[in-house]
C-alpha cells in the first residue's frame, strides 16, 4: 500500500510518513499542493493524505483537479480546528473522509484502514464507479475500459443499490421494496431473472464484478470473482 502525505508541516508530516511506515505502508512526501497534484495524477497511490491549507495551491483545489482527471483514489483530508466550513467543502469536491488536527494516531490509522476497506466504491462525475465498472446513470451502460453494455432500467438500480450497499447482504424482499415500492406485483423469483441478466451482461464485458447468491439471505455485490 502507497500512501501520498501532502502537508506543508514538515514535523506534522515527518511524523506520519514515520508512523505510516511502521504499520508497513510505503509513503512520499510533498509539502505543497502543485507537488501533491503532480504526485496525485501519476495514479500509483492507494490513499492520499491532503492538507486543506497548502502553499502554491490550496487542498481543495488540488481535489478538484484530482477528481476532474478521473482519478478515484480514495482521499482523507486533513482540515485544522478553525476550518469546519472547509469539511464541507471538501466532501463536495470529492474527499472520502476528513480528519481534525490535531488527531490522535490510532484515529489515523482507524480512518486510513476504513477508506482502503472502501477503496473498490468511488463515485466519479456522478458516475457510480467499483472495481473495474463504471455505471452511466444517464444512458444505464456499464463500462469496463472500452467494452460497454446497455442495462434495462431496473437491471441498472438493482447493480446501482447493490454497489451503494457494498459490503452487505441485500435480500429479495430489500431489493424488491427499493426498486418497485410496496404494492408491486412482483414475483421473488423473478429477481432471480434480472439477477442472472446482470451476472450475463457483466460476463459479456469480462468484468471480474461479481453478484454472489448468500444463500437464504439475498445478493451481495464483489469486486473479484469467488475463489
Ligand atoms: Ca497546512
Amino acid at each position: 500500500m502507497r500512501v501520498l502525505i501532502v502537508e506543508d508541516e514538515k514535523d506534522l508530516a515527518m511524523i506520519l510518513s514515520e508512523i505510516l511506515e511502521m504499520e508497513g505502508y510505503y509513503t512520499d512526501v510533498v509539502h505543497d499542493g502543485v507537488s501533491g497534484l503532480d504526485n496525485a495524477l501519476s495514479d500509483i497511490y492507494d490513499i492520499i493524505i491532503l492538507d486543506v491549507m497548502l502553499p502554491r495551491m490550496d487542498g481543495i483545489r488540488v481535489l478538484s483537479e484530482i477528481r476532474k482527471s478521473s482519478i478515484g483514489t480514495p482521499v482523507l483530508m486533513l482540515t485544522a480546528k478553525s476550518e469546519v466550513e472547509d469539511k464541507v467543502c471538501g466532501l463536495d469536491n470529492g474527499a472520502d473522509d476528513y480528519l481534525t488536527k490535531p488527531f490522535n494516531t490510532k484515529e489515523l490509522l482507524a480512518r486510513i484502514r476504513a477508506l482502503l476497506r472502501r477503496k473498490e466504491k468511488v463515485i466519479i462525475d456522478e458516475n457510480l464507479k467499483f472495481a473495474d465498472i463504471i455505471l452511466d446513470k444517464y444512458t444505464h451502460q456499464i463500462c469496463k475500459g472500452d467494452q460497454k453494455v446497455k442495462l434495462t432500467k431496473k437491471e441498472y438500480d438493482i447493480i446501482e443499490l447493490l454497489i451503494l450497499n457494498y459490503g452487505k447482504v441485500i435480500s429479495k424482499e430489500e431489493l424488491t421494496v427499493k426498486i418497485w415500492g410496496y404494492d408491486a406485483d412482483i414475483e421473488y423469483n423473478s429477481i432471480e431473472v434480472y439477477i442472472s441478466f446482470l451476472r450475463k451482461k457483466l460476463g459479456a464485458i469480462n468484468s471480474r464484478v461479481n453478484i454472489s447468491t448468500v444463500r437464504g439471505l439475498g445478493y451481495t455485490i464483489k469486486g473479484e470473482k469467488d475463489e
